[in-house]
């Protein structure tokens, strides 16, 4: 059954307006009639069964029955990363949102090669892969930062996060003695820009009380796949796969 994301307060009863491109999707591109259902989520009420009711062919409103899952807790994970360009981008995006990240921040560093950030289409993706995924929260994409006043202001903001830095600097091995030694812990994850850090950006990143260097292992991984593999070791030895 398709599952949409809508922003409004669902309840039993309650009727949503869907916006021109959800009741196009339901009306003309599945073919959706009268009487048939969806499951719709906010990220805040957990899964909703509804019924569709079309009005006229270009909109659509739901008419919300009962709750068919709860709202799975917010996800605590905070992962930051340099942006790629469009497509990488759009998969760095669904794949965080897969992963469980609870922030997608995005973070600027000497590196990086996009500086023109389109943050709507950003949360677009988002929205999508937790559409797909079965997901019921969508992660927060804040505007973009830059790592020096990331670091400058992490512990003002994060109180006592770590933040685990993905360093392919770093003497390659696994990174799980490492991860099992922050159990317990508000944990953030960064992952460099395609080019890297910096060798400033890297000795600024050692300096700090909060972070954590990882080796992903002995191959340079593009920083995608680094993404995805890193969420995968963290969600897996620390994280909510246990
Ligand atoms: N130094 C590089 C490659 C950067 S890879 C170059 O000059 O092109 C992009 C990002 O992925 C890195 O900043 C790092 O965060 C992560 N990464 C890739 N391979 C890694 C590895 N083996 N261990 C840890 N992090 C890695």
């Amino acid at each position: 059954m398709k599952r949409l994301y809508v922003e409004h307060p669902l309840q039993a009863g309650a009727q949503i307006p869907l916006d021109r491109d959800q009741s196009n999707y339901l009306l003309n591109v599945l073919r959706s009639r009268a009487g048939d259902q969806t499951i719709v989520f906010n990220g805040r009420d957990g899964a909703w069964l509804a019924e569709i009711v079309p009005e006229g062919r270009k909109a659509a409103l739901l008419f919300l029955i009962e709750q068919s899952a709860e709202q799975t807790p917010p996800n605590d994970l905070w992962y930051g990363f340099a942006p790629l360009k469009s497509a990488r981008l759009d998969y760095m995006i669904q794949k965080a949102t897969e992963m469980g990240a609870g922030i997608i921040q995005p973070v600027m560093t000497r590196y990086t090669q996009v500086s023109h950030l389109k943050l709507e289409r950003m949360r677009a993706n988002a929205i999508e892969a937790a559409e797909q995924c079965e997901v019921l929260n969508v992660p927060e994409i804040p505007e973009q930062t830059s790592l020096g006043q990331l670091l400058a202001t992490w512990s003002e903001i994060h109180g006592d996060r770590k933040l685990i830095v993905a360093d392919e600097e770093e003497a390659a091995g696994s990174p799980i003695a490492a991860l099992n030694a922050l159990e317990g812990q508000r944990l953030g994850l960064l992952i460099g820009p395609e080019g890297g850090f910096a060798e400033e950006e890297r000795a600024l990143l050692r300096d700090q009380a909060f972070t954590v260097p990882v080796s992903l292992g002995p191959r340079i991984l593009r920083a995608d796949t680094a993404a995805v593999a890193a969420l995968a070791v963290i969600q897996s030895t620390i994280g909510d796969w246990r």
